[in-house]
């Protein structure tokens, strides 16, 4: 079947904000999540009070600033966004604490980056909605109490386990994104094609979604790369061969994984005999940075099971083995072991 797209008022409307869903019901997939915020948010506003603080966490690209920014929509606050990079100091978040208008969203991306004092500072704004100034130094500083407007902040973070606990405990929604289904990814290609103005049948949506590591913010890029080679190479229709060809030629393979992807899994298996490996030891090898690794390649290759983590760092899984086209090792304490080992060694 082919799809036809709808007209849209802007035609350039191809870069990230332009996919990104409006509303809470746009949203495709993590049903659950849905559901209870969507509680959250109708009990928030039959209240008329604020919705209490939310904490998103999960891989990158799956959803969290686009959760973030559709609540405020539902609730018809405004937004305020921040990022815990550039919040080096308690000063840098006044202006953000002040401003927030009363039932307004804050929201905090890579929450996990906040230093100690910021969080700390951070604690009765979000408990009390409460800031405490220190005026003047030494002897003369004195502590002014300051009251805030009754505010919601949203983080995000990829990785909860670096939030300090209190932090953690102050949220009273803590929700996971996880990986999207092929179904789920294939719907959002769908719908994302028509908003690009471009037509593509449903099995090249289909292999789009295959190769999108369950991660919306990837297919729509493999959606972009494929609806510029077929404006390029033929008629600007995506049709299942075209797709084949284009992601091809981008080199990526069979469940999705690219050059960055197969360089840590080859890394492993080539350089560390498959592991067990730190990751610090890999990020070196591959001259790439460890947060790259943990954040952006690890979570679907462990998910994908091709490796798993150990006490002693990463391991090659069979079916990581497999994947490369390699043979595993053979088990340790085997013949063929043995006689490999003293291979090794000669
Ligand atoms: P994160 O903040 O987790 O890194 P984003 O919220 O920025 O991820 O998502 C990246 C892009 O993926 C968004 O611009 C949006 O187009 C798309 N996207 C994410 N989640 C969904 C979803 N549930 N339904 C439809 N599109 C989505």
């Amino acid at each position: 079947m082919v799809r036809q797209p709808t007209l849209h008022g802007s035609q350039q409307a191809d870069d990230d904000r332009d996919l990104r869903p409006q509303r809470l019901n746009e949203m495709v997939g993590q049903r659950e999540v849905f559901q209870r915020l969507e509680i959250a948010v109708d009990a928030a506003r039959k209240r008329g009070e604020p919705l209490g603080h939310i904490l998103f966490d999960g891989p990158p690209g799956l959803g969290k600033t686009t959760f973030a920014t559709c609540i405020p929509h539902e609730l018809g606050v405004s937004l305020q966004i921040a990022s815990g990079a550039a919040l080096a100091a308690p000063k840098d978040l006044i202006p953000y604490l002040t401003n927030a208008e009363e039932g307004s969203v804050l929201f905090v991306d890579e929450i996990h980056r906040l230093p100690k004092t910021v969080e700390e500072f951070l604690y009765p704004a979000m408990e009390d909605f409460r800031i405490d100034l220190i005026l003047g130094e030494g002897v003369n500083a004195r502590t002014l109490n300051m009251n805030l407007k009754p505010f919601t902040l949203i983080g995000a973070t990829t990785r909860t386990g670096l939030l300090s606990a209190p932090l953690r405990d102050r949220f009273q929604m803590r929700e996971h994104l996880d990986f999207y289904t092929i179904a789920e990814l294939s719907e959002i290609v769908c719908r994302n094609a028509d908003k690009l103005n471009v037509a593509i049948d449903d099995d090249a949506a289909q292999h789009i979604a295959h190769r999108s590591r369950g991660t919306p913010r990837v297919a729509n890029n493999r959606l972009r790369w494929v609806r510029d080679y077929v404006t390029s190479k033929a008629d600007g229709r995506i049709t299942q061969n075209l797709a084949i060809d284009a992601l091809k030629m981008q080199g990526i393979d069979r469940l999705g994984l690219d050059g960055q992807d197969r360089k840590y899994l080859e890394t492993i298996e080539r350089v560390f005999q498959g592991g067990p490996v730190g990751v610090e030891a890999v990020a070196h090898t591959m001259n790439t940075a460890t947060d790259t690794l943990i954040d952006e390649v690890e979570p679907f290759l462990l998910r994908s099971e091709l490796v798993i983590r150990t006490p002693r760092g990463r391991k090659l899984t069979a079916a990581g083995y497999q994947h490369l086209g390699v043979a595993p090792p053979p088990p340790a304490g085997t013949a063929e072991a043995e006689a490999q080992s003293k291979l090794f060694e000669s």
